[in-house]
């Protein structure tokens, strides 16, 4: 019986019912009457099934394409408005006991150089990338019980939350570590962490096995029911990806929309964010080798369908991805992006970008402020907001507030609020007189009458020097 409330993921999530998804859409790929109903149910922005999805992603006719890409930012506009949240990802330590073959930091690389962060080093990093104007961060750590234990882990939250520098504080903390015990996601949970994420790197469990040929993360239904015993242990915001090259890209996205199903039927909430990562060129990993790499085009076309299948599900894409493309991508759906990022462990405290423990190359090397005044001449409204987070509207509270679209009346004046913050703080000259233009014409777009004057009221304060309204 196949019923995804009763199935655990790694059942639901089943490669017969891939196989036979991707047969689907092969066999109606050219059936526009399917693909224009397809497109019409899209139209009622309550998703699509990994079955519905699947056929879009194999129509070929570039029109039905086109339209596609127009909904999906029409989507995006509707429940996210244009407002982009950013983000950092602050790696805390490179050693690590597994063996992902795409991946430098796995155990048998023994030129890369290992570093972990003392809390000394943490509290510096975050305080550079206070310095630049962040304030939500994503820690990614190798997986090693020996030198970056949960206990570890959960000290690094707890300095980065103490940390109060000027007029930067981090507020929110996400977090991107392997898999582990019902216990340790109650204990990040506890520590306040926001979403947590974990790539699936690929769903198609053969190719994973050999892709993680060794260690803890060789085990693919622990690693495929990592988000289950993160929601039984308490966090409600879980964050899914895919490692784009590794496998067949139509089997991903049937893979990931189905685990979204899984959750949203067995939690009654799916993802908070979906990222879309690609492999990339690393210390001794060449992303030629893996011969499932996909071209701008069809990652765009992922992106978009991904978008419109999950209508409310916040989508991220990292500096992996060059400016050009980050610019299509936001066109197609993404409402979180990293800017200003290294991945190396405690690169944020060197001035010259270090190569030497770095995970992957960084394709798009702006500083934040780059990135700022870039998405604002792009039409976008950058945001550092973690309101909902911070007031406890997180899993299907948040859904909630993002169906209803309360979320103009609501993000849109945190996201104003946020960006003054860093326009006072933080800002270039030319960034900072864009900012307070974008401010004045984004004002009138709050819907209520009283909302929008106490954001008013709230703009005056911050620029008198008042901070962190809540
Ligand atoms: N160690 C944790 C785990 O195994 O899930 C997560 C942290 S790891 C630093 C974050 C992600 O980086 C991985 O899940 C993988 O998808 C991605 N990654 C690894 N090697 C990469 C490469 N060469 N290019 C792009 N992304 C890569």
């Amino acid at each position: 019986m196949y019923n995804a409330k009763s199935m655990k993921a790694e059942e639901f999530i089943c490669h017969e019912e891939i196989l036979d998804t991707l047969a689907y859409a092969e066999a109606n790929k050219n059936n526009k009457e399917l693909l224009e109903q397809i497109i019409a149910k899209a139209k009622l922005r309550k998703g699509l099934s990994h079955r519905e999805a699947s056929v879009l992603l194999a129509c070929e006719d570039e029109k039905l394409v086109q339209e596609m890409f127009a909904l999906a930012e029409q989507i995006k506009k509707d429940f996210y408005g244009n407002r982009i949240v950013l983000f950092a990802p602050l790696y805390l330590s490179n050693y690590c006991i597994n063996h992902c073959v795409y991946c430098p930091y796995h155990a048998t690389n023994k030129h890369i150089g290992r570093k972990k962060l003392t809390q000394d080093e943490v509290r510096a990093e975050v305080i550079a990338l206070q310095d630049m104007g962040h304030k939500r961060l994503a820690l990614e750590a190798g997986e090693d019980p020996v030198n970056n234990p949960i206990e570890y882990i959960l000290d690094c939250i707890k300095t980065i939350y103490s940390i109060k520098h000027k007029n930067g504080a981090i507020r929110r903390v996400n977090v991107n570590i392997a898999a582990t015990t019902v216990e340790n996601y109650r204990k990040l949970k506890e520590a306040g962490i926001g979403t947590y994420i974990l790539f699936q790197e690929t769903y198609h469990k053969e190719s994973y096995e050999n892709l993680h040929p060794r260690g803890p993360k060789h085990n693919y239904a622990y690693h495929t029911e990592a988000m289950d015993r993160a929601m039984e242990g308490g966090i409600d915001d879980v964050g899914l990806g895919v490692l784009f090259g590794l496998e067949r890209y139509r089997y991903e996205l049937a893979g990931l929309l189905m685990h979204a199903e899984h959750l949203e039927a067995v939690h009654g909430v799916g993802p908070h964010t979906i990222s879309v990562p690609r492999i990339k060129r690393a210390d001794d990993i060449d992303p030629g080798v893996f011969d499932n790499g996909i071209d701008d085009a069809t990652f765009c076309k992922i992106i978009a369908i991904i978008r419109i299948a999950v209508p409310y599900t916040g989508m991220i894409i990292s500096t992996r991805e060059n400016q050009a493309v980050r610019e299509k991508a936001l066109h197609l759906g993404i409402s979180q992006i990293s800017g200003g990022s290294r991945t190396s462990v405690g690169g944020y405290t060197e001035d010259v970008r270090p190569t030497d423990t770095e995970q992957f190359d960084v394709s798009d090397q702006r500083s934040l402020d780059e990135v700022i005044e870039w998405l604002m001449e792009l039409g976008f409204l950058p945001s550092f907001c973690t309101a909902c987070y911070r007031a406890g509207r997180t899993g299907d509270r948040f859904m909630e507030l993002c169906k209803s679209k309360q979320i103009q009346n609501c993000c849109h004046p945190n996201a104003l609020l946020t960006l003054k913050e860093y326009l006072e703080d933080y800002a270039s000259p030319a960034t900072k007189a864009l900012g307070e233009k974008l401010l004045q014409a984004e004002l009138p777009n709050i819907p209520q009458e009283k909302v929008r004057e106490v954001c008013l009221e709230r703009l005056q304060k911050i620029a008198q020097g008042e901070r962190d309204f809540r």
